[in-house]
C-alpha cells in the first residue's frame, strides 16, 4: 500500500512504524524518501549492519520490537530510541541501568500478553500492575506505553476486543501510547485506540 495515502487516512495521533526486518537497506532508503522516519527491527544481529549502512540518514528513529535477550541490552540501548518489547521487570531494570551508564534515555513500552499465546512473550496484566511502581521508579528510561501482539488464532472481532483491553490498561496506567496492530489487523487496532501501528508486509510488498 502507498505509504503517503495510508498516513493521510489515519487519525492524527496514530503513527506508522515501518517494520523493516527482512528488508535490505535500499528498501528502507526508499521509504525514508517518502518521509518515513520510524523503523522497527526485531533482531539485533540483522539490524546492526543496516543501521551502519544507513548512518547518513540521521533522521531515522530506530525502534526495537523483538524479544530482547539480556546480553544484547547494551547494544540495543546504544542504537535504538524506543524499545517496544519490555517483557519483565528485570529487563526494564537492566535497560535503565545500562542506559544510565551509556548516557542514554530510551523510551520503553511494556509488552503485554492479554491472551494465552505460547509463541509470545509479555506481562500478564496482573504482574504488570504488581510491578508497576518499580517500573515507574526507573531513573534512566521513559515508560511511554504498552505493546501487544494478537495471537494468530483470533478473529477480527476478538482482535478488536483485545486491542480495546490493551487501550484500557494503558489508560489506567496513564500511558499515552499503545503499539498494536500489524498488516492483518491494523484497522481494528486503530479503531481501538492504537497510537503506533507496526507494518511490515503491507508497506514493503512490491
Ligand atoms: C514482523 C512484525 C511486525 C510486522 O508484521 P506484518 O504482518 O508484516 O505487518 C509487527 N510487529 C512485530 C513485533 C513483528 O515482529
Amino acid at each position: 500500500m502507498d505509504l503517503i495515502h495510508l498516513r493521510n487516512s489515519l487519525p492524527q495521533d496514530v503513527k506508522v512504524l515501518a517494520v523493516s526486518k527482512g528488508q535490505p537497506s535500499s528498501q528502507i532508503r526508499e521509504l525514508v524518501s517518502q518521509g518515513q522516519i520510524d523503523f522497527g527491527e526485531s533482531r539485533l544481529q540483522e539490524a546492526l549492519p543496516k543501521l551502519n549502512e544507513l548512518e547518513d540518514l540521521n533522521q531515522i528513529r530506530w525502534h526495537f520490537i523483538g524479544s530482547l535477550q539480556t546480553n544484547k541490552v547494551r547494544q540495543v540501548v546504544k542504537a535504538f530510541e524506543v524499545i517496544h518489547s519490555i517483557d519483565s521487570i528485570k529487563l526494564a531494570k537492566r535497560v535503565s541501568r545500562i542506559a544510565g551508564e551509556e548516557g542514554k534515555r530510551p523510551k520503553l513500552m511494556a509488552q503485554v500478553k492479554l491472551r494465552e499465546d505460547p509463541q509470545k512473550f509479555g506481562f500478564d496484566s496482573e504482574s504488570l500492575l504488581k510491578g508497576w511502581d518499580e517500573i515507574l521508579q526507573l531513573s534512566d528510561v521513559d515508560v511511554i506505553g504498552l505493546m501487544t501482539i494478537a495471537p494468530i488464532s483470533l478473529d477480527m472481532d476478538e482482535r478488536r476486543t483485545l486491542f480495546k483491553e490493551c487501550r484500557l490498561l494503558a489508560d489506567k496506567l496513564q500511558l499515552k501510547d499503545c503499539s498494536m496492530g500489524m498488516t492483518g489487523d491494523w484497522e481494528q487496532a486503530v479503531e481501538a485506540g492504537a497510537t503506533w501501528i507496526r507494518l511490515g508486509t503491507l508497506l514493503f510488498r512490491p
